[in-house]
């Protein structure tokens, strides 16, 4: 099994990217963003515990992130052939628990594909997005400069973590849709 996670921050084409690959790879897309986003809309009891932090642009506590995660890993579809984790691990502690999860199955992280991107153009395809979509942590200025704080303070030390490992691959997020698409699978087909 292949384990991917695709890692930037908001608005660097995380999702976008996942779509693709798992299409091409055959990988399951677990989007922790998507899920969550589902709970809300369903008005689950999750959905309504995490409704005002995510449209604060807070990060949901890990035990949390943790359980779902958990939930759909185990649901693993047949031909599958591995994962791509999108807005998971955002935090140390997440990618702790990443680690003992794979290494309980005598897995591990095959690579970190990491997004770069400059902080103007994430705030141009954040306000794009906000018209194609009704996201409300993408409608507010304010909203989403915490979501790029938080990733700051909390998710971006997570590149250290994984460049320690030696797994970690950088990408010039700047570029458009297909060339980032292209420098991925180019990092993809050369670690096989
Ligand atoms: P983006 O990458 O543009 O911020 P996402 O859809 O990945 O969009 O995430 C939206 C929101 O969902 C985050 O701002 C956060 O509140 C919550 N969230 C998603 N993944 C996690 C996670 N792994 N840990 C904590 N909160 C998360």
């Amino acid at each position: 099994m292949k384990y991917y996670i695709i890692f930037g921050p908001p608005g660097a084409g995380k999702g976008t990217q996942s779509v693709l690959l798992a299409e091409k790879y055959s990988l399951t897309h677990i989007s922790t963003g998507e899920l969550l986003r589902k709970e809300i809309e369903s008005k689950s009891e999750l959905g309504l515990k995490v409704k005002a932090i995510i449209e604060n642009g807070r990060l949901v506590d890990d035990a949390t992130i943790l359980e779902m995660l958990n939930k759909v890993v185990s649901e693993a579809q047949n031909g599958n052939k591995g994962y791509i984790l999108d807005g998971y691990p955002r935090t140390i502690p997440q990618a702790e628990a990443l680690d003992k999860i794979l290494e309980a199955k005598g897995q591990k992280v095959t690579a970190v594909i990491s997004l770069e991107i400059d902080e103007e153009v994430i705030f141009q395809r954040i306000a794009m997005r906000a018209q194609m979509e009704e996201r409300k942590d993408d409608m507010d200025r304010a909203t989403i400069e915490n979501r790029i704080v938080q990733y700051h303070k909390k998710t971006e030390p997570l590149i250290a973590y994984y460049k320690e490992s030696g797994r970690y691959y950088r990408v010039n997020g700047n570029k458009s849709i297909d060339e980032n698409f292209k420098d991925i699978c180019d990092i993809i087909d050369k670690i096989k």
